[in-house]
């Protein structure tokens, strides 16, 4: 049986180079980067590339700018709590999107809950996008920071951020992003778009699971919520995970590489695949924006059907492929993304995410095109709703 991979959203098939990077610190330099011998040094020398590394993918201007976290959702976690509990005393108004990731969105919540913070969460239109103009509006007083995300985790849609990230700055307001799609996948300067802090992750450019970053512009005050150790200047304390910041290094160095040309061809497979299923499926809705829009993303949905039986569908033709986010999948509530751009619960259930990387070819885009409108039918005329509309 053929096996296509098309979930690099929930993430991707480690690069063997990576690997292979990380390897000798696990077997030879696996001194703790803290102690003073030579092994502890060489760790260090190693995680102190790779921060360069990584500020080279996001042209920070200092590495010192890059503090390691363990993953995307920690990221966010420090950007927004840490921000908020350091400034709570110039103010407790902080705006975010609806269409965030949880790891932005319960952050957001908890704040609300448990600290007295009050948070905007600004709508978006029917192709997900947030609005530069709402976005002044909810600019009050006491806001202190803005939060919302480069590209969208299930749809695609890539913000305005550098018009944002102005209209932040103009306000005195610390604008963060979400990157954690964009980043490796798509060029991001973070001087050219004005950001002040920004999540990453690893596991989503072919890097390891478990560990990502946060760029916190010099100047900005967080409170770090690991307390125990003094690592990262005090701002995350714990062990190094050597291996794992070994590997993301490399991968954004890999990532940085002619990423132009590689943005131009994943590009083009996900508009052949998006161009295959509108031209052979009928009753399906186009998802997120045509062109403002990760390279590597398509999903519609499909009115009548269920995603999670289309899913199960996919796999059995050995096509791994998801409804929306991982993180949410299992849980019987529609996308919240989906129903912020306007879809019913009914249509928003018949989601299909399918996301592209590197290592997917040609061929595997032929391969869907040829086998989903055959399961798409097939799972429709099992469908109650689909018979009594067709008669
Ligand atoms: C995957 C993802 C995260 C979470 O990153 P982890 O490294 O898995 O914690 C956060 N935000 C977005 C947009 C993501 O796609």
């Amino acid at each position: 049986m053929k096996s296509v991979y098309m979930d690099n959203g929930a993430t991707t098939r480690t690069h063997p180079e990576v690997l292979k990077a990380m390897e000798p610190y696990f077997l030879e330099n696996y001194g703790n980067p803290s102690s003073v011998h030579s092994f502890g040094r060489d760790a260090l020398q190693g995680i102190e590339k790779a921060r360069e590394q990584v500020r080279k993918l996001i042209n920070a201007r200092d590495p010192q700018e890059i503090i390691f976290t363990s993953g995307g959702t920690e990221s966010d976690n420090l950007a927004i709590i840490g921000f908020a509990m350091a400034n709570r005393k110039k103010g407790k108004h902080i705006i975010t999107s609806a269409i965030e990731h949880h790891g932005v969105l319960h952050p957001c919540e908890y704040l609300e809950k448990e600290m007295g913070f009050s948070v905007t969460y600004l709508p978006v239109d029917k192709t997900g996008m947030v609005a530069v103009e709402d976005f002044q509006k909810a600019i009050r007083e006491d806001t202190i920071m803005a939060s919302i995300m480069m590209g969208n985790n299930e749809i695609g849609t890539v913000q305005p951020i550098k018009e944002l990230a102005e209209a932040s700055k103009d306000r005195g307001v610390v604008f963060h992003t979400d990157a954690v799609q964009a980043v490796g996948n798509m060029p991001v300067d973070v001087q050219d778009l004005g950001i002040d802090m920004l999540s990453l992750s690893a596991h989503k450019f072919h890097g390891p699971k478990g560990v990502g970053a946060l760029f916190v512009r010099k100047g900005i005050k967080l409170h770090p919520h690991m307390h125990g150790g003094a690592q990262e200047k005090n701002r995350r304390g714990s062990t190094h995970n050597t291996t794992g910041i070994i590997g993301l290094g490399k991968a954004a160095e890999i990532a940085g590489k002619n990423l132009p040309e590689k943005v131009e061809k994943i590009t083009r497979l996900r508009d052949k695949l998006i161009q295959g299923i509108e031209e052979n499926i009928d009753e399906i809705v186009f998802n997120g924006h045509r062109e403002k829009r990760l390279p590597g993303n398509v999903n519609f949905c499909f009115r009548y059907i269920e995603g999670e039986s289309l899913l199960l569908s996919l796999d059995l033709e050995g096509i791994a492929a998801s409804s929306g986010s991982a993180c949410t999948s299992g849980s019987l509530d529609p996308s919240h993304v989906l129903l912020a751009t306007g879809l019913s619960h009914e249509v928003a259930h018949g989601s299909l995410r399918l996301t592209l990387s590197l290592f997917n070819e040609e061929e595997e885009v032929d391969y869907i095109i040829e086998r989903l409108p055959g399961i798409v039918d097939k799972l429709r005329q099992m469908s109650p709703l689909y018979q009594s509309k067709r008669k």
